[in-house]
């Protein structure tokens, strides 16, 4: 479904990606870890089209997406979730939900997606007509997954979903990916600091250490790989 080959992506003279090359199939949860500053990100930024590689190629379905607009990449089917969220603080649940379809004109499939969303986070829905800043942190993340949500990506790339948040509501959260994942077929890509949970949930993870992917296989084979364990397991 995706693939990055030999990607190269700078901000200005600073090299953040240094030739990353990877795949993500159709109906997989992908999960990228690696520590502080490794490049997790602007992986995601140079997919999203927000910061664009210099070198390489990026093709989602068959087609080269390297250097296309961000809002021709989200209309092609791929959604990105912010780290730290960045919802519209002023704006209402529903506003900010109608946000994410903002490039959307099939009113019946956006009012299909609201009631999805509204089943997945039942929060939300009595919560629709209060700001988003006015909710508490875990609210705020299903308030950015959802937003994601309703522009029925394909591709849906999420950057730390755990940050910040109480255990529970991590578990709550991961419990939804997957289920997103699995009933909406959604092909998700995760981007996370805590290894442990992302290689849970995900059927392949890739290592990325200093802008370099240098692991990449099965998310049991990671979990069980000594020096993975020793470098993000805390084991
Ligand atoms: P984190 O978990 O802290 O978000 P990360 O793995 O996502 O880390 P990136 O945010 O992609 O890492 O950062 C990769 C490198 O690019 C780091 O050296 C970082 O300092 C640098 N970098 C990131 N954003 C910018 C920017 N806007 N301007 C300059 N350098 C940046």
């Amino acid at each position: 479904m995706l693939s990055l080959v030999d990607v190269h992506t700078y901000y200005g003279n600073i090299q953040a990606l240094k030739g990353v090359s990877l795949e993500v199939k159709e109906g997989e949860i992908i999960t990228l870890i690696g520590a502080n500053g490794a490049g997790k990100t602007t992986t995601l930024m140079s997919i999203s089209g927000i910061v664009p590689p210099r070198t390489g190629e990026i093709r989602f379905l068959e087609q080269p997406i390297t250097r296309i607009n961000p809002n021709k990449i989200v209309s092609m089917g791929i959604s990105q979730v912010p780290e730290g969220r960045r919802i519209f603080p002023y704006l209402t649940v529903l506003e900010n939900l109608d946000m994410g379809a903002f490039l959307r004109n099939d009113a019946e499939g956006i009012k299909s997606d609201l009631d999805y969303v509204f089943n997945l986070f039942p929060i939300l829905a009595e919560r629709r007509n209060q700001a988003g800043g006015t909710l508490s942190g875990g609210e705020q993340q299903m308030l950015a997954i959802s937003r994601a949500l309703m522009a029925r990506p394909r591709l849906l790339l999420l950057d730390e979903p755990s940050l910040g948040l109480a255990p529970l509501v991590v578990k709550r959260i991961f419990e939804i990916i997957k289920k997103i994942n699995r009933e909406n077929k959604t092909t998700i890509f995760l981007v996370e600091q805590n290894a442990n949970l992302a290689l849970k949930v995900a059927h392949r993870g890739y290592v990325m250490e200093n802008g370099e992917i240098t692991l990449a296989d099965s998310a049991d084979h990671l979990l069980a790989n000594e020096a993975v364990k020793k470098a993000y397991l805390g084991i």
